[in-house]
């Protein structure tokens, strides 16, 4: 049964207030349109978020994860440990400081890094690992730290959909060594495109900045001087001014995405997806942002493909996405030594994981919808 009368259902928006998109009107007015005295404001009330720790603003979340690898001294020569399942951007960073990855398989109930392998796949190089804290469930922090500690090794977190998570109560970003943050368009906390670097001390910072802005630094009143490598990586005016007008919404943003994430675990209790094994994410209400809805098929029970269940989805006017194929797998990571088999449960997870809509002005109607489509499709299509 087509619902395709009812409005498309992608699988997410941003949600930019009517004060926000006026308040853009505001600086394209005032003269001043790239870094300025927004990013200054965004900045320190991000800070403030962060339990006043040093924070500086970027053009992406990417860049912010290679500029924390350069902090932390990662270059030439070292080994860095991260997960396959991720926006390829999160391993693509560790190339480009000359540094290589060294990926550890997922856990398939958290599908973040599985930490009980972490440990077996250090060596004399590693330098730091970079977590990645998946539709924005963190890791366990603690036992995270506690290796990390061990073995002396930098943590660059890749915090990049954790905006609003939490562990133990306190807030990502206030706890740990380097923590990363995107805030590109789909991010739970958005500035259009952007990132955030939340660092440890100002000697830090300063670095930071350097890096963002060609290794300048201003000597006296009239001077500068450029005493390291860095690049253009400075945040617009206008995106910072959205950013802060997102920030003061962000405790409901969340709120509302846990209300759909469990309006999901209850639409597709006891119905045919569920009798199939569809995959469900960990129920986690505690910790987790609900940066998206993540589930995965089960190939042997569809006679449909992913890409099939995704048509199916949208034939009934409702819009869903991938996120993510293993890493290892592309060309570029194959034409480096990677190989399929290496990393078996990122690879069943990046064959066969679909993103459902999430976003926060669904409401719980919305999720039935998905829910009802989902389980329908799973009706027709089951063996
Ligand atoms: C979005 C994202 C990035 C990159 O952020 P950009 O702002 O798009 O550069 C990195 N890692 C993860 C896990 C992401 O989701």
């Amino acid at each position: 049964m087509s619902q395709s009368t009812l409005p498309f259902l992608p699988f997410v928006k941003p949600e930019i207030d009517e004060e926000t998109i006026q308040g853009v009107a505001d600086v394209l007015r005032s003269g001043w349109i790239t870094t300025g005295p927004q990013n200054q404001k965004f900045e320190a009330a991000l800070s403030e978020y962060c339990g006043g720790r040093p924070v500086r603003t970027f053009n992406s979340g990417t860049a912010t994860l290679e500029i924390g690898l350069r902090i932390a001294g990662v270059g030439e020569g070292d080994e860095v440990i991260t997960t396959p399942a991720s926006w390829v951007s999160t391993s693509n960073v560790i190339y480009e400081v000359g540094a290589t990855p060294v990926f550890v398989d997922i856990d398939p109930a958290t599908r973040n890094i599985d930490l009980d392998l972490l440990e077996e796949a250090i060596t004399p190089r590693t330098k730091a690992l970079i977590p990645v804290f998946l539709s924005g469930l963190p890791v366990d922090m603690d036992r995270l730290y506690a290796i990390a500690r061990a073995h002396k090794l930098r943590v660059i977190e890749d915090a990049a959909q954790a905006f609003g998570a939490t562990w133990n109560g306190e807030r990502i970003g206030k706890l740990g060594d380097i923590v990363s943050f995107s805030f590109h368009a789909n991010k739970n906390l958005s500035s259009i495109e952007g990132g955030a670097l939340i660092l440890n001390d100002e000697e830090e910072a300063v670095l930071a900045q350097k890096y963002r802005l060609q290794g300048v630094t201003r000597t006296g009143f009239d001077g500068i001087d450029c005493d390291l490598l860095g690049g253009k990586y400075n945040l617009t005016d206008v995106a910072a001014r959205v950013g802060l007008g997102q920030l003061k919404h962000i405790e409901r943003f969340t709120a509302q995405r846990k209300k759909l994430a469990r309006a999901y675990f209850a639409g597709f209790e006891g119905g045919a997806a569920a009798k199939l094994g569809l995959g469900l994410p960990l129920a986690d209400f505690e910790n987790s942002n609900w940066h998206m809805f993540l589930v995965t098929l089960p190939p042997d029970k569809l006679s449909i493909d992913r890409a099939g269940f995704m048509g199916e989805l949208k034939e009934r006017g409702i819009g869903s996405g991938v996120h993510y194929p293993a890493i290892h797998l592309f060309t570029l990571y194959r034409s480096r030594g990677f190989r399929e088999g290496m990393f078996p449960h990122a690879e069943h997870y990046g064959a066969s994981t679909v993103t459902l809509p999430l976003f926060t002005q669904m409401n719980e109607g919305d999720v039935e919808r998905v829910c009802r489509a989902a389980n329908e499709i799973c009706e027709q299509y089951g063996k």
